[in-house]
């Protein structure tokens, strides 16, 4: 049997899959090493949700994404799953160009370790394994597959900041990310509702990044996320779109170094920063004191205003999708959300949004709404099966 092994390396976590690709793609397991250089945990689950590990390493065993990569590659060799023919990679930047995944080359992976400066927080993790499996197994096929890839249908227009030119040449640039969940989503759309799937779709990835994009037919014409991911919606621990003039404040003001300003951003701010409590939308819905309250509506209000935006972008709107963490699973947002988006012409069955039902509007609804549990993992097996058949 052959198998393909999904890799999903974030800054301190490694979420890996296998699937078999006999006559269709089977997920045959699914897990993930947590807390890397801090408290290492792995588990891993069989398709069935049996539990197939659950350990706590020290410090010292599991320090870096090496260690991590050994401790996985050791686990999934002692227990064959079958014959490995690739190895599909998460990479959150594909740069300007790669509209599509890629095979991986030297030269393409020196194309994307500049793009580091572009998510100093995620390429790195991302390029570790792709670079040690290059090193130890060459001839095995790695294919990358990138967050920016499906925003690359946008109008290039769409995509510059009103700077001068020379720095979009650069690459200073909207690049927008969550794409292997988008293009998962608009695939699913297509299917179970093709009409809708071809018309104007708003789709909201709510987890702990989140983003809105705008699909018209089906492709990626707008979205939330820009240069970096830390544009658009207010995050768990991010911030969302920000007046430039606030980090020139902090910068001149309270004498904030770049570190400081990134560590700020990226992991102080949003739902966390707000709130002085959580990243966790459960925690705050949980909570009923000032911060989580001001956390929440903050939040609603920006999607609303998105929406809004992405709205005009499409010139209407025929479908809003929620989906990932808060979007799949919480009907207490899903509903505050749809409220805010009544004068598009969004009403939801309260039934049907509180059973997590794939349609959740209700008859007179004017935007059907639909609940589509996202798969970027099923997205990117899907794509290495299809590069290395080709
Ligand atoms: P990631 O970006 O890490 O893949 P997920 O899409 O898994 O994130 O979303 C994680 C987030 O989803 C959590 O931080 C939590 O806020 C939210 N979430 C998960 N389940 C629920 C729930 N039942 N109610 C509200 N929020 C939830």
């Amino acid at each position: 049997m052959d198998t393909i092994l999904i890799v999903n390396a974030g800054s301190s976590s490694l979420k890996f899959e296998v699937f078999s690709v006999a006559n269709s793609l089977v997920r045959l397991v699914k897990g993930q090493m947590e807390g890397i250089g801090t408290t290492p945990h792995l588990t891993i689950k069989s398709s069935d949700g049996e539990q197939l590990a659950n350990e706590n390493y020290p410090l010292e065993t599991v320090p870096d994404m090496l260690a991590a990569m050994r401790l996985v590659g050791e686990w999934l060799r002692q227990r064959p799953q079958g014959q490995l023919i690739a190895v599909g990679h998460r990479v959150v930047h594909g740069g300007p160009n790669h509209a599509r995944p890629a095979r991986i080359t030297d030269d393409l992976l020196r194309e994307l370790e500049r793009y580091t400066p572009l998510a100093p927080l995620h390429q790195p993790s991302n390029l570790a394994p792709i670079r040690v499996l290059l090193e130890r197994q060459p001839h095995l096929a790695q294919i990358a597959c990138f967050d920016t890839a499906f925003h690359r249908s946008h109008d290039p227009m769409t995509d510059h900041y009103a700077i001068p030119a020379r720095y979009f040449d650069e690459g200073v640039r909207r690049y927008g990310f969550h794409g292997l969940s988008y293009e998962y989503v608009a695939g699913k759309l297509a299917e179970i509702a093709p009409g809708v799937g071809r018309g104007r779709v708003i789709v909201a990835h709510l987890g702990s990044g989140a983003s809105m994009c705008a699909l018209y037919q089906g492709l990626s014409i707008e979205s939330t996320l820009g240069f970096t991911a830390l544009d658009g919606l207010p995050m768990g621990t991010r911030c969302g779109q920000i007046d430039p003039g606030v980090l020139l404040y902090l910068l001149q003001q309270h004498g904030m170094t770049a570190p400081q300003l990134q560590d700020l951003l990226y992991k102080e701010s949003g739902l966390k920063g707000l709130s002085g409590i959580s990243n966790d939308v459960r925690a705050l819905l949980a909570n009923d004191d000032a911060g989580s309250r001001l956390a929440l509506d903050h939040f609603v209000h920006r999607i609303g205003l998105n929406a809004g935006m992405l709205a005009a972008a499409l010139g209407g709107l025929d479908a809003f999708v929620f989906t990932a963490g808060v979007g799949e699973n919480s009907a207490v947002m899903r509903a505050r959300i749809s409220k805010k988006l009544g004068w598009l012409g969004v009403s939801l069955d309260p039934v049907r949004n509180e059973a997590g039902d794939l349609l959740v509007s209700n008859e007179d609804s004017k935007v059907a709404v639909y609940v589509v549990p996202t798969d970027e993992e099923l997205m990117i097996a899907r794509h290495t099966l299809a590069l290395i058949a080709a």
